[in-house]
């Protein structure tokens, strides 16, 4: 089984500890990390300064250009890649590609972006002087990203990162590095000077202590769930350590009856199994107009029960294995409160029988109570809550009634109502007759206890830079 090394000041480092990588579908290990602690954190931190100090003083583009040569070497590698991000969560292969594929273009956008950092001139209100303001690198950064988009997440942050200037320590989740590992070998082939960006694995918890109280990490950028966004809110209060945080969501899908209720069912679909459920974006309470609500199920039901399920590798498979077996109790559990409160079972509901890994069957519970815990915390899981709602006012009410703010999905034909649910609906990312609404151009990111900031887009580069305003004072 191969070991991969970490990534340290340009050089890949291997060392006496390491972890196993479980593959979901097998529940075994298919491939170990090297890990190391936090006194190795501390010397990439301060690698990372050295090698900021110069990197920074690159135009943005030739940083550009260095981004391009990383997705050269991402898109050369793409069925490796793809085939590894199966491996290490577990998802279909074509959606693993389609991992890819975002990645790379992650990767272009913020290339061309490089060289936008604009500042802009103000006129002046007084005599003798005149008014700037310029955009700077913040520094060091440290990533943090999660296991259930292992490549492009990690990516949302590197590439805007090292377009502005500023230099990168990623820490993976332990749970999915190897997708890490190979990034690092596509920055090395692609030339990127030592310290510019680095991979490390190792105890979570004090490594955030370290980007926490390290001085030399300027900002850190995190995305996982609310519970270790809040640890890291509470900790950057001594320091004040400036903070991105792409945190958990709940988005619902609401369905009117003037919706096209084919294209209603493809997008909800969409939004609740791709990556089995576990997407921060993945519909987590579908909520239909009474009128069309014993239709949609009916068509719903029948996509649910046609999805193929098993191993990511295979060919045609839709849903692959959750992520591990906490996922599994969890997703069950879900189903089993909703059911004792009353919803109905329409299909699934089961671990997959026989199954090896963490399977578990796609779920469509009716009539589900917005008590059942389903309805408020995430299930991250396919399993798809339904239920009724009889008038526009009462639907936003519902899909409001979250402590999360990702994402929300809406179907319908009428102009006026799109409008008046795009603007009612709190949440950072909105999707109306779209369940796949992200892409690199526009913001990402959530509202409520769903995160601070933005990723991708014009945002995206500005999450990583100091606006400074400069007053000249001048003779006129
Ligand atoms: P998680 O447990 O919060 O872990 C995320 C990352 O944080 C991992 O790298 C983890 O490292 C690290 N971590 C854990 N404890 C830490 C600590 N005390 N200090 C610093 N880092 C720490 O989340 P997850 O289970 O991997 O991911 C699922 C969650 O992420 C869901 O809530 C989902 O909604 C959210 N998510 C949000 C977005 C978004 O864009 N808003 C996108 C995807 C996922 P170890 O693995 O080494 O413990």
């Amino acid at each position: 089984m191969t070991t991969h090394p970490l990534y340290l000041n340009g050089q890949f480092v291997s060392s006496d500890t390491a972890l196993d990588v479980i593959n979901p579908a097998t529940a075994e290990p298919f491939a170990r990390m090297a890990t190391t602690d936090r006194a190795r954190l501390a010397t990439a931190l301060q690698d990372a300064h050295g090698a900021f100090l110069q990197w920074r003083r690159l135009t943005g583009k030739a940083r550009g250009a260095f981004l391009h040569a990383i997705a050269d070497r991402v898109e050369s590698r793409r069925d490796e890649i793809a085939r590894t991000i199966t491996l290490e969560n577990g998802k279909p292969l074509a959606q693993s590609q389609g991992e890819v594929t975002m990645t790379v273009d992650h990767l272009r956008w913020f290339a061309e972006e490089a060289r936008r950092a604009y500042g802009r001139v103000i006129p002046n209100q007084v005599d003798g002087k005149r008014h700037l303001v310029i955009k700077s690198p913040m520094g060091v950064v440290g990533a943090i990203s999660p296991w259930n988009f292992p490549l492009v997440l990690a990516v949302r942050k590197v590439a805007p990162a090292l377009a502005a200037g500023c230099t990168v320590v990623l820490k993976p989740a332990s749970q999915t590095p190897i997708c890490a590992a190979l990034l690092a070998e596509c920055v090395h082939a692609a030339g990127l000077p030592p310290g510019v960006f680095q991979v490390i694995v190792g105890p979570s918890s004090a490594f955030g202590d370290e980007l926490l109280a390290n001085p030399l990490c300027r900002k850190i950028t995190f995305t996982g769930s609310t519970e270790v966004g809040r640890i890291l809110i509470r900790g950057a209060a001594a320091s004040i350590k400036p903070l991105s945080l792409e945190l958990g969501g709940h988005a619902p899908v609401l369905v009117f009856a003037d919706a096209d209720l084919d294209l209603a069912v493809e997008g909800a679909m969409m939004a609740k199994f791709r990556n089995t459920g576990q997407s921060c974006i993945a519909a987590n309470r579908i909520l239909v107009e009474r009128s069309v609500y014993a239709k949609f199920l009916e068509a719903f039901v029948a996509k649910v029960r046609s999805l193929k399920v098993g191993d990511g590798l295979e060919p045609g498979v839709d849903v692959g294995p959750l992520f591990d077996e906490a996922g599994v109790q969890k997703a069950l559990e879900h189903v089993e409160d909703a059911v004792a409160g009353g919803a109905r079972l329409l299909c699934g509901g089961r671990r997959v029988p026989g199954s090896r890994g963490f399977f578990v069957e796609p779920t469509v519970l009716a009539d589900v109570p917005q008590k059942s815990a389903c309805m408020r915390e995430e299930t991250f899981a396919p399993i798809a809550p339904v239920c009724a709602f009889d008038r526009e006012e009462e639907a936003l009410e519902l899909a409001n009634a979250s402590v999360y703010g990702l994402s929300a999905y809406a179907f319908t034909s009428n102009l006026d109502r799109a409008f008046r649910v795009m603007e009612g609906l709190e949440a950072g990312t909105i999707g109306i007759n779209d369940g796949v609404p992200s892409t690199s151009q526009c913001p990402f990111g959530g509202a409520k206890q769903s995160g601070w900031g933005r990723e991708l887009g014009i945002e995206g580069l500005d999450a990583f830079l100091e606006t400074k305003h400069v007053s000249l004072g001048m003779r006129v």
